[in-house]
C-alpha cells in the first residue's frame, strides 16, 4: 500500500471481478485511480491446493462462507432468514480468488424479459451493447473454449482451445446426443495452454479455492498487475467505512480505516463501487447523510431490494465402467446444455435454466456432503466415491422486492459497519423451474447408463452469485443507476458489480458483470473528462 495521499481522480471500492476491471480501464485512460480493498494480496502458495490438508482447509480458513472463515477482512453476514446461504471472498481479486471460472454469457433474450415474457423488467441495454466488452474481458482474463455454440450468438475465436472434457465429459455428451438435446464444451477463464505469462491448467482438481499455478484467472493476476503498470494504486487491507457526500449530494470521497486501524479521508472527483451484490447495498445504506437520509443513491427506495441469487438443483448418477475416477480433472463446469434456457409456456414457468456437468469431488467432501451418515456410510462411500457424475441445474431467479439486503446493527464488523441482513425466499416460478430441471437431469443420467440416480431438489449453499440490489434502469423512480452505472441521485457515483443487474439470467454472471463494468469505465473515460 502506498502511503498516503489525500486526493485522487477516481476511487474504486473493491478489487474483485468488477472493481479490478474498472481500475485497469480508467488507469489506462489516464485517470489517477486508487482501488481500495479491505482484504490482502493473497500468496498463491497458500492456496489449499498446494497443501496435503487441502480438504480440511476448504472447510476452515478457505471456506466459502465468510462467517466460517472469520478472517480479518471478512465482515459478518446475517443470512439466517435466507433460503440460500452467502458465499464470497474478501481479498485483492475478490470472489475471483474462489470462483471456478465458468463463463457463459447471457443470451440476448435475458435483457428483454418484460417484452418477451411479461415478467420482471427489461434492461436499459442489450446483449449487443455488451458484446465487445465481453470480448475484451475474455482477452484480459483468457478464455478456453470453442466458438460456434448454436445456442448462443456467434462469438470471436476463444483465446485457447477448450479444457479437455475427458472421457466423463464425452460420456455425458453422448447421453445428450441420444436425447437430441443441445450441449457444448464450457467456456472457462482457465488456461488450457500457457497464456500471457500464466501456466496451463494441469487438471489437478480443486481450483475452486485458488490455483497456485495461476492457470485459473483471478483479477489479482490478470487486470491488477496491468492496472498498476498503468499507474493505478491498490490500497489493500483498507476498509472503506463510508462514502462521503457534500451538501449538494455529490460524492466527495471516502472515509476509510487503514491497515493500522486509523481513520483517514481520501477525496476524489468520483467514486466507483464494486463491493458485490451484498457489499454494495450495505455500503450505500451505511453511507446515509443529510443529503441522502435513506441511504446513498436511495431516493427510489430500491437500494437493497430485488436481491437475486441463482437457484440450484440437480441429479447425479453412479457409473461403474468409466476409464478414470471422476474426481480427476478441474472442478469447473465441463460441458453445459441450454436445451431448456428460453421460455416455453407449456412447461408452466417463465425463463429457464442451464445444465452444468460437474465432476466428482474429493474423499472428505464426498464423505461429509454426498454420503448419508449411519450404518451404511462406509459401503455407500465405496459405492459412490470416484464414480459419481452430476448435472447441476442453474436456474434464472426472477427479481422480487421482498428479497432484500438491509442493515443489521446488532452484528457490526470490527470498524462498526453493520452486517448485511439478507432476506430471501424461493419464488414459485423458481420451484417449478427446478422441478422440471431435476426431472430432465434424471433423463440424462438414465440415458448415460447410471447404475443409480440421486436427486437434489434444491441446494442451499449456493449463494455465490449476488445480483440485483441497486438495479439499473431509465426511470429514477424504480431503479438506482442508469445504463452507465451512474447513480440517478449522484452524478459522480458509479456502481459496477452485480448489484446493477435487472434480471439474473440462467447462467453464471461474472463475464456479464465484467462486461458491464468495462462499459461503464469506457463511458467515464470518453464522456466524463471533468472527472480527471
Ligand atoms: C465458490 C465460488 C465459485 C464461483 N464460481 C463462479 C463461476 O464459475 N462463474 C462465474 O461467473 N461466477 C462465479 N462465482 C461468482 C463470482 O466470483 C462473482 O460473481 C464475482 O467475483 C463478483 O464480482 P464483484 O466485483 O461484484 O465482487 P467480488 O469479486 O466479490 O469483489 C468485491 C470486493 O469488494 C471488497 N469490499 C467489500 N466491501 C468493502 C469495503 N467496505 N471496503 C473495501 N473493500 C470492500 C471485498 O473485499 C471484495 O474483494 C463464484 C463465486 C464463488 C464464491
Amino acid at each position: 500500500m502506498t502511503k498516503k495521499q489525500s486526493e485522487t481522480d477516481i476511487i474504486v471500492v473493491g478489487s474483485g471481478a468488477s472493481g479490478a476491471a474498472v481500475t485497469w480501464s480508467l488507469a489506462r485512460a489516464g485517470f489517477r485511480v486508487i482501488c481500495i480493498e479491505q482484504g490482502p494480496w493473497v500468496d498463491p502458495s497458500a492456496f489449499p491446493v498446494a497443501h496435503d490438508d487441502w480438504q480440511y482447509q476448504m472447510r476452515t480458513e478457505w471456506a466459502y462462507h465468510p462467517n466460517v472463515r472469520r478472517l480479518p477482512a471478512d465482515y459478518p453476514v446475517n443470512d439466517d432468514a435466507s433460503a440460500i446461504k452467502l458465499q464470497m471472498y474478501n481479498a485483492v481479486g475478490g470472489s475471483t480468488i474462489h470462483w471456478t471460472g465458468h463463463v457463459p454469457r447471457f443470451h440476448p433474450s435475458d435483457f428483454r424479459v418484460k417484452t418477451l415474457d411479461g415478467v420482471a423488467e427489461d434492461w436499459p441495454i442489450s446483449y449487443w451493447d455488451l458484446e465487445r466488452y465481453y470480448d475484451l474481458n475474455d482477452e484480459m482474463m483468457g478464455c478456453s473454449g470453442l466458438a460456434g455454440d448454436p445456442a448462443n450468438p456467434p462469438r470471436s475465436p476463444r483465446q485457447m482451445p477448450p479444457i479437455p472434457i475427458g472421457p466423463d465429459g464425452e460420456h455425458i455428451g453422448r447421453a445428450f446426443d441420444e436425447l437430441g438435446w443441445h450441449w457444448w464444451p464450457s467456456d472457462v477463464h482457465v488456461n488450457s495452454t500457457d497464456y500471457k505469462g500464466r501456466k496451463a491448467c494441469n487438471l489437478c482438481g480443486p481450483l475452486g479455492n485458488g490455483c497456485s499455478r495461476g492457470a485459473k484467472a483471478s483479477t489479482d493476476i490478470t487486470y491488477l498487475p496491468d492496472a498498476i503498470k498503468a499507474g493505478a494504486q491498490v490500497w489493500d487491507n483498507t476498509t472503506v467505512f463510508k462514502i462521503a457526500t457534500g451538501p449538494d449530494g455529490r460524492a466527495t470521497g471516502v472515509e476509510y480505516f487503514d491497515p493500522e486501524g486509523e481513520l483517514g479521508f481520501l477525496s476524489a472527483r468520483a467514486v466507483v463501487v464494486g463491493c458485490n451484490g451484498i457489499g454494495t447495498p450495505r455500503m450505500l445504506l451505511h453511507s446515509a447523510s443529510d443529503s441522502h437520509p435513506d441511504g446513498l443513491a436511495n431516493r427510489s427506495g430500491q437500494v437493497g431490494k430485488n436481491l437475486m441469487f441463482h437457484v440450484y438443483a440437480g441429479a447425479s448418477g453412479l457409473f461403474e465402467n468409466l476409464d478414470e475416477p471422476t474426481y480427476k480433472g478441474p472442478l469447473a463446469c465441463i460441458i453445459m446444455s441450454q436445451e431448456f434456457y428460453e421460455t416455453d409456456e407449456s412447461r408452466g414457468f417463465k425463463r429457464g435454466y442451464t445444465f452444468q456437468m460437474g465432476r466428482g469431488i474429493g474423499p472428505a467432501p464426498t464423505a461429509i456432503s454426498n454420503v448419508p451418515w449411519g450404518e451404511d456410510h462406509h459401503d455407500e462411500f465405496a459405492a459412490r466415491f470416484g464414480k459419481n457424475l452430476g448435472l447441476g441445474v442453474i436456474g434464472d431467479d426472477l427479481p422480487e422486492e421482498h428479497n432484500r439486503v438491509t442493515l443489521d446493527t446488532s452484528r457490526p464488523d470490527r470498524f462498526g459497519i453493520p452486517a448485511p441482513r439478507v432476506v430471501y425466499r424461493l419464488g414459485d416460478n423458481s420451484r417449478k423451474l427446478l422441478a422440471h430441471g431435476v426431472q430432465s437431469a434424471r433423463k440424462v443420467m438414465k440415458a448415460a447408463g447410471a447404475s443409480r440416480i440421486m436427486e437434489s431438489a434444491f441446494s442451499e449453499n449456493t449463494g455465490w452469485h449476488l445480483m440485483g440490489t441497486a438495479r439499473m434502469g431509465d426511470d429514477p423512480a424504480t431503479s438506482v443507476v442508469n445504463q452507465w452505472g451512474q447513480a440517478h441521485d449522484t452524478d459522480n457515483l458509479f456502481i459496477v458489480d452485480g448489484s446493477l443487474f435487472v434480471t439474473a439470467g440462467g447462467v453464471n454472471p461474472t463475464p456479464t458483470i465484467q462486461a458491464v463494468a468495462l462499459r461503464v469505465a469506457d463511458y467515464i473515460a470518453h464522456e466524463r473528462g471533468d472527472l480527471k
